[in-house]
C-alpha cells in the first residue's frame, strides 16, 4: 500500500499547509509511518497538519529536527495523488502547501472517530408553527439525509437554538447520538432508461473506455436535451459495477439539486455532494468517505478534484466549456483541464460534457488528442428551435423601453396558449448606470474603477467588484444639483417592470443569481417555473445552464450583442455559446416546436450570422482560424500577470521594471507586454496593474514565468499573482 516506509527515528519529510516554502524534516514516530500518511506535527507551539512527503532530506540541524506527533487514523494519500498536486502546483505556479490546502479542505481530519449529537424531523406532525420553527423544519427538509448539528441548524434556519430544542419538545425534531461520518448508501447500477439511436453507440463508448480503466479524454456532445446526461450516467454505472468511484463536476451549485434528485431516480439513492453549500460536518463525512470507499459517486464542484479518491475510475465534466470552471481566486485553475491532468496520472477516462464546447476543446478533438462522440438528435420529438434576429434599427423603440413590437407579439401569442416565453438579458439589477442629467456625471464605486448598479429591489447601488452598496443620491455629488439622477439602461429588474406594465395578466418571474438569499431559495423557484407559476421568465446567465423548463417555447434575447462589445479574446466564443444555450432553453416540449428572437443592432455581425445560421462547425473554424493567426489560446500560450498596491506609482513602477527584465523570457521566444491599467484599474481601493505574456504553444511557459517573476522582490503592500491560461482579462 505504501511506496515506502520508514522506521521509528528515520528521516522524513512531511508537508504542511502552511506557507514555508518547502517540505520540513521530521523523525518518524514510535511505530514508523510511510509515504502518504497523513499526521500531526509540531511546528514551533502548534500541531499542524501534514503528509509525509518522501525520504527526509537532512539538510536541516540534525539536533533541532523533532519527531512526528502521531500518524492519523485516515487512510494514506496515495501516490496518484501527491503527483497529481506536484504537477497542479507547477503547472499554476502555485506553492505546495497551498495544493495540499485545496486536498484537505474539510474541518476536523485530525480528530478521530465519535459520536456526535444531530437533529433529524420526528414523527410529530407540526400545527401552527411561529416562522422560526417553520424554518427550522424547512431546513431539516432541504437537507434530508444529511444529517445536522445544533450550531449548523439554528444557522441554517436562521433562528436560535432555543427555537430547536423547543420542537424537540414538542417532538417534531428529534434529537440523538450517531457516529460521525457514516457510509454513503450504496448505489445500484442497474436500470436507466433504453437508450436510443446514436445515445447506445455513445454509451457503449464511455462504457468501454471505464472497463478499459485507462486515461483517454472523450468530448461528448449534444444539444441540450439530447441525453448526454443519460450517457454519461451509464458510464457511472460501469464504474459501480467495477467497483469503482465516479466525479461528475457541474459548473454551478444550483445545477446540483436537480442533478443530485436524477441520480437518486437513477441509481436509488443519493451520491456524496461537495460543494461552498454542504454543511462542514458534511463535507467533513464525505471527505472521509471519500478516502475510505464509503463514496462511490461525488458530485460536486471544481474543489471535488482534490478529494482523496482510493479507486477512481470516471471523472465527468458537465457543461465543460463553462467559465466557472476557472478559478479566479486564490489558486487560479480550470477544474477542466484539471480533471484531464488527474485522470491522465490516475489512469481513467474523462467524459467533456457540452452543447457547446470551448475552443479549446474543440480543438484537442481536431489534433486527435480527445476523442468525440456526438448526439445528432433531441431525444424525442422536441426539435432544437428555430433562430431569428429581430433588427433593433427597424423597430423605433423609445429610450426606455427595451421590448420590441416584434417579441412582445410573439411573447403575447405564447402566453394567450398557456406556453412560457423567456426574455434574457445578462445584466443585474435594474439599471447599469446612473447619471445626472444636469453634468453627466456617473455614479462610481469609492473603491473600484466601476460605476455602480441601481438595484431597486435592494434600494441601492450595488458595486459589481467589490459588493460596496451605497443608497441611490437625490442630489447629484458631482454638482449639486437635485431631482436630476437618472437610471440609464436595462438591467432584468428594469426589464421585468417593463414587462409587467405590458402584460398586466401574466405572471412574470425573474431569475437573477442577487434576488434569492440562498441557492435553495432559488432552486425553489425554479422548480416552480418549471412546473407552470409563471407566464413569462426574465432571467440573467443563470437561466442558459441547464435547468428544463418544459412549457417553455419562445426564448427572446434583448441584447444580442452585449457580449460582443469589448476587448476580450473570447467575446465571439462566448457570445456563441451562450446565444446558443439560451436558445436551447426553448422549444423542449414535444410536438411544438420553439423558437428564439435575437434583438441586435448588427444582424449582419458574422458572429450574429453564425448563430442564426446555426452552422457549429463553420464557426469553429473561422474562429480557430483567426486565433491561430493572431497566435493565441489555444494556438498559443498566454499569462496574465496581475500586480496590485494601494500605492499606484509603486505598482506601475515595479511592473515597468519587471517588463523590462525580461531575459528569462526571452530565452524561450516569450514576450511580454505592457504594463497596462488592468480594465479594471482599481478594485478595493487596490490600483491594478497587468502585465500579458505570449508565447508559442509546446514553450516551457512555466519555468520561464518563475525564473523571471522571481528576479524581484515583492514589496510589503504589492500583490503579484500569475495567471496560466487566463480566462478574462479583468
Ligand atoms: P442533456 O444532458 O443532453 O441535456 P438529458 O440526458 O438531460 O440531455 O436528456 C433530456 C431528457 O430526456 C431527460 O429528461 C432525460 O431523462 C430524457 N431522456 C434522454 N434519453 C432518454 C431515453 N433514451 N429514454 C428516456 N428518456 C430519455
Ligand atoms: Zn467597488
Amino acid at each position: 500500500m505504501y511506496d515506502r516506509t520508514y522506521q521509528a527515528g528515520e528521516l522524513v519529510g512531511v508537508l504542511t499547509t502552511e506557507p514555508l516554502g518547502r517540505v520540513l524534516d521530521y523523525r518518524a514516530p514510535e511505530g514508523g509511518c510511510g509515504d502518504g500518511d497523513f499526521v500531526e506535527v509540531p511546528l514551533g507551539p502548534r500541531r499542524v497538519l501534514g503528509v509525509v512527503w518522501g525520504r527526509g532530506r537532512g539538510d536541516w540541524d540534525i539536533a533541532k529536527v523533532r519527531a512526528v506527533g502521531r500518524v492519523l487514523e485516515a487512510p494514506p494519500m496515495r501516490a496518484e495523488l501527491r503527483a497529481f498536486l506536484g504537477k497542479a502546483a507547477d503547472y499554476t505556479l502555485t506553492p505546495l502547501p497551498q495544493m495540499l490546502r485545496l486536498a484537505t479542505r474539510a474541518p476536523g481530519l485530525m480528530e478521530g472517530a465519535a459520536l456526535r449529537r444531530v437533529y433529524r424531523l420526528g414523527g410529530a406532525v407540526p400545527n401552527q408553527l411561529t416562522d422560526a420553527r417553520h424554518r427550522v423544519v424547512e431546513a431539516l427538509r432541504a437537507f434530508a439525509g444529511a444529517p445536522m448539528t445544533l450550531g449548523e441548524l439554528a444557522e441554517e434556519a436562521g433562528c436560535g437554538t432555543s427555537v430547536i430544542k423547543g420542537l424537540v419538545k414538542l417532538g417534531v425534531v428529534v434529537e440523538e447520538e450517531a457516529p460521525r461520518d457514516l457510509p454513503f448508501p450504496p448505489l445500484d447500477p442497474k436500470g436507466g432508461p433504453e437508450l436510443q439511436g446514436d445515445q447506445v453507440a455513445a454509451a457503449d463508448a464511455l462504457v468501454a473506455a471505464v472497463a478499459a480503466g485507462e486515461y483517454a479524454t472523450t468530448l461528448l456532445k449534444g444539444v441540450t436535451g439530447s441525453g448526454k446526461t443519460e450517457v454519461y450516467l451509464e458510464a457511472v454505472a460501469e464504474c459501480l459495477r467495477a467497483g469503482r468511484q465516479a466525479l461528475v463536476l457541474l459548473p454551478e451549485i444550483a445545477l446540483t439539486a436537480e442533478f443530485l434528485k436524477r441520480v437518486e431516480a437513477r441509481f436509488g439513492a443519493r451520491p456524496a455532494e461537495w460543494h461552498s453549500g454542504v454543511t462542514m460536518t458534511e463535507r467533513r463525512r464525505v471527505w472521509k468517505m471519500v478516502a475510505t470507499g464509503g463514496a462511490s459517486v461525488v458530485v460536486g464542484a471544481r474543489s471535488a478534484l482534490f478529494l482523496p479518491y482510493q479507486r477512481l475510475g470516471l471523472i465527468v465534466v458537465d457543461e465543460e466549456h463553462d467559465t466557472s470552471y476557472k478559478q479566479e481566486e486564490g489558486v487560479l485553475y480550470n477544474a477542466r483541464d484539471m480533471a484531464v491532468l488527474r485522470a491522465s496520472i490516475v489512469g481513467c477516462p474523462v467524459v467533456l460534457a457540452s452543447a457547446t464546447p470551448s475552443l479549446e476543446t474543440w480543438a484537442n478533438v481536431e489534433a486527435g488528442k480527445y476523442g468525440r462522440l456526438d448526439l445528432s438528435a433531441r431525444f424525442g420529438a422536441a426539435e432544437m428551435p428555430e433562430v431569428r434576429a429581430i433588427d433593433m434599427r427597424a423597430e423605433k423603440l423609445p429610450a426606455d423601453r427595451w421590448v420590441s413590437g416584434t417579441l412582445a407579439a410573439e411573447v403575447a401569442a405564447r402566453v394567450a396558449k398557456g406556453e412560457q416565453a423567456m426574455l434574457f438579458l445578462n445584466r443585474r439589477g435594474y439599471a447599469p448606470v446612473t447619471l445626472c442629467r444636469a453634468c453627466g456625471h456617473q455614479v462610481g464605486c469609492d473603491q473600484c474603477d466601476a460605476r455602480m448598479v441601481e438595484h431597486r429591489f435592494q434600494k441601492r447601488l450595488v458595486c459589481h467588484q467589490c459588493g460596496a452598496t451605497k443608497p441611490v443620491p437625490v442630489a447629484c455629488p458631482a454638482c449639486g444639483v437635485e431631482g436630476r439622477m437618472a437610471a440609464v439602461g436595462p438591467g432584468v429588474e428594469r426589464l421585468a417592470e417593463e414587462v409587467a406594465a405590458r402584460f398586466p395578466d401574466a405572471r412574470v418571474a425573474v431569475l437573477s443569481s442577487d434576488l434569492f438569499g440562498s441557492a435553495r431559495a432559488l432552486k425553489a423557484q425554479i422548480e416552480a417555473i418549471a412546473g407552470g407559476e409563471a407566464d413569462i421568465i426574465i432571467g440573467t446567465q443563470i437561466v442558459a445552464k441547464g435547468h428544463n423548463f418544459p412549457l417553455l417555447t419562445l426564448v427572446g434575447v434583448i441584447d444580442a450583442d452585449l457580449g460582443l462589445q469589448g476587448s476580450d479574446l473570447r467575446a465571439a466564443e462566448r457570445t456563441f455559446q451562450l446565444m446558443r444555450q439560451v436558445a436551447g432553453r426553448a422549444g423542449r416540449m414535444e410536438g411544438r416546436k420553439g423558437v428564439a428572437l435575437l434583438q441586435t443592432h448588427q444582424p449582419e455581425h458574422p458572429v450574429i450570422r453564425a448563430i442564426l445560421g446555426g452552422d457549429e462547425e463553420a464557426f469553429w473554424k473561422a474562429e480557430a482560424a483567426e486565433r491561430r493567426a493572431a497566435g493565441v489560446p489555444p494556438y498559443g500560450r498566454m499569462a496574465g500577470i496581475i500586480l496590485s498596491s494601494p500605492d499606484v506609482a509603486q505598482v506601475f513602477d515595479f511592473a515597468g521594471e519587471l517588463a523590462r527584465r525580461d531575459a528569462p523570457l526571452r530565452a524561450v521566444g516569450a514576450q511580454v507586454y505592457g504594463p497596462a491599467p488592468a480594465p479594471i484599474a482599481r478594485v478595493r481601493g487596490r490600483h491594478r496593474v497587468r502585465l500579458l505574456v505570449k508565447a508559442e504553444k509546446g514553450v516551457a511557459l512555466q519555468a520561464a514565468l518563475a525564473d523571471w517573476v522571481g528576479q524581484m522582490k515583492l514589496p510589503a503592500n504589492l500583490r503579484l499573482a500569475v495567471d496560466i491560461d487566463p480566462q478574462s482579462f479583468l
